[in-house]
């Protein structure tokens, strides 16, 4: 018997951020992937008809995590989250490691502990529903600040994302796509397709639409910090030589400071 979809709704929150909610309707659960905002993810609850059963958290950071004690007072949810950080995200019930699978409701989950952005950060791959939320690790046409880790490890967090098959849609945590496209194109002009896709972004946001969920095929084209092997990169960082986390590295530097 193959499992009803997973339902996803995506709301905006804070200035920037995006909140997820998602539900089982066969075990009739509902999980908030982590918790910018309380309001808006009572509202969505309330337009969905759904009851809060779970949080699922990437990382500590305050628009992540910040409405984990409330939503738990008002709901007695579960809060699933990364054992390495059970002393920083508050309330959490179930703590998960590297590489841990769990279900949620018929849902296979594995949890992949993908450091760089925080020490602990994790993100979900949904893998029957080629879905993944990835917190501040990835972004379309970019990837999370070196907050906590090295560049090594963002990009070994990265190059685990990048195993999961093209067609994985990926819910990043904000909507950061027409800046990331902007400096995309500084390190890889000549790069067509992202010259057609920083269009498209473009044209969406001038609608207001958000340009989350992304493929991991299309970003593996046009992100990046997913191309430090690409040859234009390479020449155009005068880095031909150098090794492939060193490009990384300089690609995340000029990013910071762009
Ligand atoms: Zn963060
Ligand atoms: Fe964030």
């Amino acid at each position: 018997m193959t499992a009803r979809p997973l339902e996803i709704k995506m709301f905006p929150c804070l200035f920037d951020n995006y909140g997820f909610l998602i539900h089982d309707a066969e075990a009739n659960l509902t999980a908030a992937i982590d918790t910018p905002e309380v309001r808006p993810i009572q509202d969505a609850l309330a337009r969905q008809e759904w009851q809060l059963t779970h949080i699922i958290n990437t990382h500590h950071h305050f628009d992540h995590a910040g409405g984990n004690l409330e939503l738990k007072r008002k709901t007695d949810c579960t809060i699933i989250g990364p054992s390495m950080d059970q002393q920083r995200i508050p309330g959490i019930d179930v703590a998960i490691d590297h590489r841990q699978e769990f279900k949620f409701g018929n849902h296979e989950v594995v949890c992949y502990h993908t450091p760089g952005h925080t020490t602990g950060h994790v993100v979900y791959h949904f893998v029957n529903q080629q879905v993944a939320f990835v917190g501040d690790t990835l972004f379309a046409m970019g990837c999370g600040r070196l907050f906590e880790g090295t560049a090594e490890q963002m990009w070994s967090s990265l190059q685990l994302i990048m195993e999961w098959p093209d067609e994985t849609l990926l819910y990043c945590a904000h909507e950061y796509t027409q800046l990331n496209a902007e400096f995309a194109l500084t390190v890889e002009p000549k790069n067509l397709e992202l010259i057609q896709r920083k269009a498209e972004v473009d044209s969406m946001r001038s609608n207001n639409r958000p340009t989350v969920p992304t493929k991991l095929g299309i970003e593996k084209k046009t992100n990046p910090f997913l191309r430090p092997n690409s040859e234009e990169i390479k020449i155009n960082l005068n880095m031909t030589h150098a090794s492939t986390t060193e490009i990384f590295a300089e690609i995340r530097k000029r990013k910071d400071n762009f």
